[in-house]
């Protein structure tokens, strides 16, 4: 395509992450054509788990059973975290719509209620979480009633001991076993790995052969826990095979990253964004960004080689210092795309506190992207930098995701009241077919340095 070509959008994402995704699918969900630039970002790493708020206040480490009070208290005695700025309402309708996409897309989560899950983890610790896949359902329950239950894991799988977790719990649930086994066909091996067993049992002949090996096992258990590797594209038939098979329910514990769940994440939302329409360029990063009037311009580099986009609105979703959003020096934090102000302690001598494991975190984890209330980045005067320029996930300020277990409510929550915001200003289909060419934009590119 000729640099001097551009497909127009109504929105373009830029971020392929929690955050990128969901504004992806809330867009088309609304009618708007949409584009999402980059590559997947921390969802490989997350459990399948969405978070939506299970710490406040963070130096009171204050577990919450029902995430909406929770989300009561945060508006109440933190308004400027942007969780505190969508209705719960809104909460609620965005992960509705969310986990019926992921589970029309083949990963099926529990029906989301009103309180938080607990569920184990591969280290034996229990994790506070509100959206559950299906597969770990059967855990909460367990977990809850104390019920006999067998934990089985396979011999050269480092990632995750089932003797670990039950001597971490034995004293809260003596009900709970362990089991070593060999994986059929691997036997000859010392080191196996969670993703290629998953695929291995999608072959019918080897997930018969590990039920044949886990059922003389099981005892009394009423239920038999597995690390996350029932399966990857087919996950749910995997799961059943189990469940049906061995006459007990089966739960999955997530292991530790890269991990199957988030492998299974990634390909459902990159299933139910393309089945919504939107336009991927996954391959690819913005490398500028200029706005003209109501119009924004971006110019991608990557697998496309040049290629141009126009959008009338514009959701950065570019995350935090592993996503690239920001990136920091021997001084002080920045915004990677278009130098936006970020809102960030005065000097360096702020960014930690002397306590790495300090009970209210650190102050460099709270930095980032300040906005008004349509999610619009500020400028330096305080104004929002650009009318159609939204922000959204982790690379907002006033938020430590990882220290509140609200990760994926952030990213969510906020993508869907920004594309809330994009959907009632009037961007129109039709006014952005994908396809039409605009042979006349010859934008000056603002160069930005990455
Ligand atoms: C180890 C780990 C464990 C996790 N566990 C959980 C969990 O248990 N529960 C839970 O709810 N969530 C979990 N998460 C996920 C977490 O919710 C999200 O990763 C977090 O909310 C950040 O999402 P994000 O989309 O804002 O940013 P990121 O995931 O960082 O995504 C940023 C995206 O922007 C892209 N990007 C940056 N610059 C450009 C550019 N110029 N052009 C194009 N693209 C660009 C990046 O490539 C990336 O795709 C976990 C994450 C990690 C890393």
């Amino acid at each position: 395509m000729s640099l001097e070509t551009a497909k127009r959008y109504d929105v373009a994402v830029i971020g392929a992450g929690m955050a990128g995704m969901a504004a992806a699918l809330f867009a088309a969900e609304r009618g708007l054509s949409c584009i999402q630039i980059g590559s997947g970002g921390g969802i490989l790493f997350a459990s399948g788990l969405l978070d939506l708020l299970a710490v406040h206040p963070t130096q009171e480490y204050r577990l919450w059973q029902s995430p909406f009070t929770a989300l009561a208290a945060l508006a109440r005695e933190q308004s400027e975290h942007p969780l505190a700025r969508v209705d719960a309402a809104s909460v609620r309708t965005a992960f509705q719509t969310f986990v019926a996409a992921l589970t029309s897309a083949g990963m099926p989560y529990a029906p989301l209620g009103e309180r938080n899950s607990h569920v184990i983890t591969s280290i034996g610790t229990v994790k506070t979480s509100f959206g559950v896949p299906l597969s770990m359902v059967a855990g909460v329950a367990a977990l809850e009633r104390r019920l006999p239950c067998l934990l089985v894991d396979f011999r050269g799988l480092r990632e995750f001991s089932a003797r670990q977790i039950v001597e971490t719990l034995a004293n809260e649930w003596p009900a709970l076993r362990h089991q070593r086994i060999d994986f059929p066909g691997f036997e000859a091996v010392s080191e196996v790995y969670a993703a290629h067993l998953a695929r291995a049992l999608e072959n019918r002949e080897t997930c018969e052969r590990t039920i044949a090996l886990i059922k003389p096992l099981l005892g009394d258990a009423r239920v038999v826990g597995l690390p996350a590797l029932l399966g990857l594209s087919r996950s749910s038939e995997v799961h059943a095979a189990f469940e049906l098979g061995l006459g007990v329910s089966v739960f999955e514990i997530p292991t530790m990253p890269t991990s199957v769940p988030g492998l299974r994440l990634l390909g459902a939302l990159e299933a139910a964004v393309c089945a919504r329409g939107v336009t991927r360029r996954q391959l690819c990063s913005v490398r500028a960004l200029t706005f003209e009037d109501s119009t924004a311009m971006l110019a991608l580099e990557g697998a496309t080689g040049g290629e141009r986009i126009k959008a009338r609105a514009i959701v950065l979703a570019t995350g935090r210092f592993s996503g690239r959003g920001l990136t920091a020096d021997q001084t002080s934090v920045h915004e990677s795309l278009l130098g936006l102000p970020v809102q960030q302690p005065a000097s360096r001598e702020g960014w930690h506190e002397r306590d790495f494991l300090a009970p209210a975190g650190h102050a460099i984890n709270r930095a980032g992207l300040r906005t008004d209330d349509a999610w619009r980045p500020l400028d330096a005067s305080g104004r929002p930098a650009w009318k159609n320029l939204f922000a959204i996930g982790s690379i907002l300020a006033d938020q430590d995701w990882m220290r509140e277990k609200c990760g994926s409510g952030l990213a969510i929550a906020t993508a869907w009241a920004a594309v809330d915001v994009i959907a009632r200003s009037g961007a129109t289909r039709q006014s952005m077919q994908s396809e039409v060419m605009d042979r006349h934009a010859s934008l000056a590119m603002t160069k930005v340095t990455r």
